[in-house]
């Protein structure tokens, strides 16, 4: 053991100075760095926005209904019932939200999979290279139809160090992920041994046919994933938002195809919150643990992030080892992390 009392006073002070100059040096990372003891958490489901959100309005999560409307009136292009909260979340500043969100994953030690056009996403990996894992999807815009060329999707993954294929949302197109106008980029997927996340089940937000007349419930349904997974043995996919509501047929999947995982994105927080602890539980319930990740869909609103980690802690159905497999170790797994993602 070392014992500075044994040392000749010179030594000794040289010493104590080593000391000294090495809090000294520690001392700045130390406080800046108040995530230290926060446990670690990944949200595989993160979108690269961009920073200004004309007509963003404060957000109360988990509203307790969808209200009905009447086509002979002005309807608004989402259906949730307009509802008070304390506190609300709130949209980010004009051009402050990747600063906002960023300083969230760092205060809550979050490490998220961020998927976008490859520009944005890049934006968002520079920014803040240990925290953000990148992913970039084959549709250009959602729900438009237009495709991304095949050869510079493969240059995203195989030089471009993306590393999930999505958000794939084929449900705005009206499309089965089992299509086969769609098959070659799974093939892609496949072939250079990267996971695919795929939107199956919420959408529509009440009002469907008014702000996205291309979605189908229908085709958000798990087992449309089949014929792909058929086609595709090895590929590993991320239903993203758990093809809520849709439990039956996701429990149906995920007992017959174990590399399919789900995540809990979007539903977590727009879906009142005793149906979304109700649909967690029964996917854990039914066996499925090592299978759920937590995701937020994060958009708009910088503290959603927080918000939504909450739900999961504070689930008194799920023990604190399903907490933390539902929050950091399925996402290691599933996207084959050694850990050196977070801190
Ligand atoms: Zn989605």
């Amino acid at each position: 053991m070392f014992n500075p009392k044994k040392l000749r006073t010179p030594r000794l002070i040289r010493w104590l100075q080593f000391v000294a100059a090495l809090v000294m040096t520690s001392l700045p990372s130390l406080a800046q760095n108040t995530s230290m003891h926060v446990p670690p958490v990944i949200d595989v489901h993160v979108h690269a926005m961009d920073g200004s959100f004309p007509g963003a309005v404060p957000m109360c999560p988990n509203t307790s209904k969808f209200t009905a409307s009447d086509p002979r009136d002005k309807e608004a292009p989402f259906g949730w019932v307009q509802e008070d909260c304390t506190p609300k979340l709130y949209p980010a500043a004009n051009g402050e939200y990747m600063k906002d969100v960023l300083a969230e994953m760092e205060r809550l030690n979050v490490t998220a999979v961020v998927f976008g056009d490859p520009k944005g996403v890049e934006k968002w990996k520079e920014a803040a290279p240990n925290r953000v894992i990148p992913g970039a999807g084959f549709q250009e815009g959602m729900g438009g139809g237009k495709r991304v060329a095949l050869d510079e999707l493969r240059k995203s993954f195989a030089h471009d160090g993306f590393k999930v294929m999505g958000e794939i949302g084929l449900q705005y197109e009206g499309l089965s992920p089992s299509d086969l106008a769609v098959d070659k980029y799974f093939a892609l997927a496949e072939e250079l041994d990267v996971p695919v996340a795929i939107h199956m089940g919420t959408g529509g937000s009440g009002r469907a046919n008014i702000a996205m007349p291309g979605f189908r419930g229908s085709k958000g349904d798990p087992l449309l994933l089949e014929d792909l997974l058929a086609r595709h043995p090895k590929l590993r996919v991320q239903v993203m938002h758990a093809g809520y509501p849709m439990i039956d047929n996701m429990l149906t999947l995920l007992q017959a195809n174990s590399h399919v995982y789900v995540d809990v994105a979007g539903l977590i927080w727009s879906y009142p919150l005793k149906e979304v602890n109700r649909y967690i539980e029964r996917l854990v319930d039914a066996g499925f643990e090592d299978r759920v990740m937590f995701g937020t869909d994060q958009l708009v609103w910088p503290k959603l992030m927080s918000y939504s980690i909450g739900i999961i802690q504070n689930a008194d159905y799920l023990t604190s080892d399903q907490k933390r497999d539902i929050l950091y170790n399925n996402a290691v797994r599933f996207l084959r992390l050694d850990g050196k993602e977070s801190k």
